[in-house]
């Protein structure tokens, strides 16, 4: 089976709506000196082969519209810039806010059908799983080693993600999430991250996690960049951070009448008239944004275009907006469905190459920490 380029406009990390709030990151947005996002891009644009992407989404879930702008949209962008794009599905981190992990299977070739219908090439790319790469585990103690337990303790989506935890007290996983994922990150030597905002804080402490394993045993890791899309933090249909695990979220698999459903159900307010303010309005505005980015228009123009018509036209117009935009993309992926000996070959594919390049990581490890070869 061949895979289709995405044909939708790329969501680039310009600040393309500058304006919005929810939609662009503060940190970065205009900012153009060394660091920035520009300069990031610039570096990219200059030698894609110098970077290498590791990102990736839990299987927790399908697949979201916050996903697709806050990072999806870029690692294909990337992958056809050249770059060495590498995803990870951390199955076994399924376990941090959750006893067991439900669906595992149903979930994990999901997320492939997703990757491969947004047009991820496994020519160019690598899609696999955390359980299958044990030498990730390995990187565990060191890394642990290099960061204290009030540094954990302060992270703010550790705290937010307990907050919306199923279970009742915080496991060791949870407390030390952001050093597993440094480990995923670190073992493939990727220097390039692109994803939601939430993720700013564990990416902090993986880039603190190299500095210090490179200070103290001497250089073997990147310091790893953040590449945060113009949507960050999109919100899902209850206000919050749209999430798999928050039965607020609208898939990208979902089909056109159940997108039409969960956009009814989403929470507007009680000005009837809409306009596009995220601080004072964030549920209208988080709405009104959806149908710009999927229209690939300006928020204040389609927000100033439904005007008087109020909650109802804003939920039709985000949900044509949507299935419109993603129609070739749910067609492709109802193409891929067909064959899922194929889609399972990928992820075999991607964890031969993981766990080699995790393999060869950690001789590096052992020979700067001085271990016995
Ligand atoms: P869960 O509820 O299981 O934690 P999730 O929806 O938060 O699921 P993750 O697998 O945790 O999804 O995140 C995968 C990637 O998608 C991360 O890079 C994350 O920052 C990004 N992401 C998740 N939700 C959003 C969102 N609402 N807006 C922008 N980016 C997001
Ligand atoms: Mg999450």
């Amino acid at each position: 089976m061949t895979t289709t380029a995405v044909t939708t406009t790329a969501v680039t990390t310009e600040p393309v709506h500058a304006e919005a709030a929810a939609a662009t990151d503060p940190a970065t947005a205009g900012a153009t000196g060394p660091g920035s996002t520009a300069d990031l891009e610039r570096r990219i644009a200059e030698d894609p082969a110098a970077f290498r992407v590791l990102t990736g989404d839990r299987p927790t879930g399908p697949l979201h519209l916050g996903h697709y702008f806050g990072s999806l949209l870029n690692r294909v962008r990337l992958q056809d810039l050249g770059v060495d794009v590498i995803v990870l599905i951390p199955d076994y981190q399924v376990i941090t806010d959750r006893d067991t992990a439900d669906r595992l299977g149903e979930y994990t070739d999901g997320l492939l059908l997703d990757y491969l219908a947004l047009g991820l090439d496994p020519a160019r790319s690598t899609v696999f799983c955390h359980s299958a790469v044990p030498a990730l585990n390995q990187l565990m103690l060191p890394f642990l080693s290099l960061v204290s337990v009030a540094e954990l303790n302060r992270n703010p989506t550790v705290k937010d993600e307990i907050a919306h935890s199923r279970q009742s007290t915080v496991s060791g996983l949870m407390l030390t999430y952001p050093v597993h994922q440094a480990a995923d990150i670190l073992a493939c030597k990727g220097n390039v991250v692109p994803v939601g905002r939430d993720q700013a804080p564990h990416l902090e402490v993986t880039r603190t996690i190299a500095r210090r394993f490179n200070e103290r045993y001497g250089r073997v890791f990147p310091e790893p960049d953040i590449m945060l899309s113009a949507a960050p933090l999109l919100l899902g249909t209850d206000g919050t951070k749209m999430s798999k695990s928050r039965a607020n979220s609208i898939p990208l698999s979902a089909t056109a009448d159940e997108t039409a459903r969960l956009v009814k159900g989403a929470t507007t307010d009680a000005d009837r008239h809409i306009t596009y303010d995220p601080d004072a309005r964030p549920n209208v505005s988080s709405l009104v944004l959806l149908a710009s980015l999927c229209l690939d228009r300006d928020p204040y123009e389609v927000a100033a275009e439904i005007g008087g018509g109020g909650a109802a036209a804003l939920k039709r117009t985000v949900t044509d907006a949507v299935n419109g935009h993603l129609a070739p993309f749910r067609a492709r992926r109802a193409e891929y469905a067909k064959d899922l000996a194929y889609v399972r070959s990928v992820l075999r594919a991607g964890n031969e190459r993981a766990n080699a390049l995790a393999e060869a990581t950690l001789d590096e490890v052992r020979e700067a920490m001085g271990a016995f070869r």
